[in-house]
């Protein structure tokens, strides 16, 4: 019998996507020797997304579905793919063709040489607008100097996981999971692969500025508290600069010296002022996290589905 090989795809108003994208795992899957499923997570889209999901389940009798109740995020969509994929490994992509479907081959067969994750890196690339390569690789510069697990640059959520690492995962229930950060963190034995991306087939990108800055901010502060740190020895350092001043109050008191320094006592305050705002700020998304972590809510919410409880 064939290994069975489950591919998670989320897709969040991918509606003209849906059919290109099976129709090319279906390609690529014909030339080897794999069973296959795809399963299909509808991110709370506002547009036919789900239907031309359920039209094309019905052509074949692989293709599962998972339904939010409403869009709980990329990250948590290919999380809830994982949860219910059950194949001897587990491949996650993009719904946009971004993610080259050609490549499977080369994952499985990397991971039937021994690897348990087998994960890709985007090489540079043209079809990238500037701005996302900048952020991206400015994101992962900070990302690795303030946490303690080592990113590769233009990682991407494009992998193979061993059926093994993917059951590690479903005992996993982070709220806010940054699945990158923790496969990294996760070990086992890892390959790259790079690949170059292609253009997005249909529609817009889905990570608005917004997204992608809450996604920064969260895997910084996901994987290291590093940044609390980073607050008590700017506290130290500044204290430690305003001892420096002493010298001139005397020199001034000593010396009559007329005090005319307004403009700088307001732009110290504002400066304290904001520096302050930021780092209860940063204390604030920490607690945050732990009063969301605490509610023990569910992560996300299904609404239908197509898949037997296994
Ligand atoms: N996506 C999702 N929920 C969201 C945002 C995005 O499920 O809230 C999906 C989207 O449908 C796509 C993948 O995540 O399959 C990556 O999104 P996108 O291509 O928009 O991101 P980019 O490639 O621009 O980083
Ligand atoms: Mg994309």
């Amino acid at each position: 019998m064939n290994k069975l090989v489950s591919i998670v795809i989320p897709a969040y108003n991918e509606a003209d996507n849906i059919f290109v994208i099976a129709e090319s795992i279906k390609k690529v899957f014909s030339t080897i020797d794999y069973d296959y499923e795809i399963i299909l997570v509808d991110d709370g889209s506002a547009d036919h997304t789900l239907e031309k999901i359920k039209d094309y389940a019905l052509t074949a009798n692989n293709i599962f579905f998972l339904e939010f109740s409403k869009n709980f995020g990329h990250q948590l969509a290919v999380k809830a793919g994982m949860d219910h994929a059950f194949g001897d490994c587990v491949i996650s992509m993009d719904c946009d063709m971004q993610h080259p479907p050609e490549l499977i081959p080369d994952m499985i067969a990397k991971w039937e040489t021994g690897y348990e994750v087998v994960y890709t890196i985007r090489e540079d690339d043209k079809n990238l607008s500037k701005g996302k390569r900048g952020s991206s690789s400015l994101f992962y510069k900070v990302l690795n100097w303030l946490s303690d697990i080592d990113l590769e640059p233009g990682a991407a959520d494009f992998r193979l996981l061993d059926q093994r690492v993917v059951s590690v995962f479903r005992n996993f229930h982070e709220n806010e999971p940054f699945l990158r950060g923790l496969v990294k963190w996760l070990g086992f034995k890892q390959y790259a692969i790079k690949y170059h991306p292609a253009a997005r087939f249909s529609g817009k990108s889905k990570y608005t500025l917004k997204k992608m800055l809450r996604l920064a901010l969260h895997g910084v502060t996901s994987f290291s508290i590093k940044p609390l740190y980073t607050a008590v020895y700017l506290g130290f350092i500044l204290s430690f600069a305003s001892v420096l001043y002493i010298p001139y109050i005397i020199y001034a008191f000593v010396n009559h010296v007329e005090v005319s320094g307004w403009a700088s006592v307001i732009m110290t305050i504002v400066f304290f002022g904001g520096l302050q705002l930021i780092i209860l700020g940063i204390i604030g998304i920490y607690v945050g996290k732990m009063f969301m972590q605490t509610k023990n809510r569910p992560n996300y919410i299904i609404r239908s589905s197509n898949i037997q409880q296994k």
